[in-house]
């Protein structure tokens, strides 16, 4: 399968996102990581990017509010290759409203291969790794191929 390959900047566009009951959790972990988060350019969804600006004051580009399309500005940001780290503290709980919403960005993250921490263990690990600090070098599958091969097959 062709790969393209997409230079991930030292500087890294990290998309935070919690649902509410995992808000203070992740500020937690945001507020022990404040340095190494301001080395970075930090986008939010409405509700988590505001808590986050002002607890840590700190500039975060704020989308809407996650159930009110946010989730989905975020996938489209990644689609774009404009956010190219996700941090989403999603509450494994409770059902939301905007459960497909999730899902949907979730599926694009992984399409785009960003890395994606879900929880602190995985966020703790991902913060600390020195690639933070370097370019990286993110590769990028043509499914597009893939996508024409089904088609092909379709047709005949
Ligand atoms: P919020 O959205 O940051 O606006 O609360 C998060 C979400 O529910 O996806």
């Amino acid at each position: 399968m062709t790969k393209k390959v997409l230079v991930m900047a030292k500087k890294k566009r990290i998309a935070l996102i919690a649902h509410d009951n995992r808000k203070i959790d992740l500020l937690e972990w945001a507020k022990f990581n404040r340095d190494l988060l301001a080395k970075h350019e930090l986008f939010g969804t409405g509700t988590t990017g505001q808590i986050i600006s002002n607890e840590l004051n700190l500039e975060v580009h704020r989308f809407k509010s996650g159930p009110l399309g946010g989730d989905q500005q975020v996938g489209a940001k990644i689609a774009e290759c404009k956010i190219d780290f996700l941090i989403f503290f999603w509450d494994p709980l409770e059902p939301m409203p905007h459960d497909p919403d999730v899902k949907a960005l979730l599926r694009i993250a992984v399409v785009y291969n960003i890395p994606v921490a879900n929880n602190r263990a995985t966020a703790d690990f991902i913060i600390s790794s020195p690639l933070m600090s370097s370019e990286y070098n993110r590769e990028l599958i043509d499914y597009k191929e893939r996508v024409l091969k089904v088609e092909e097959k379709n047709i005949i």
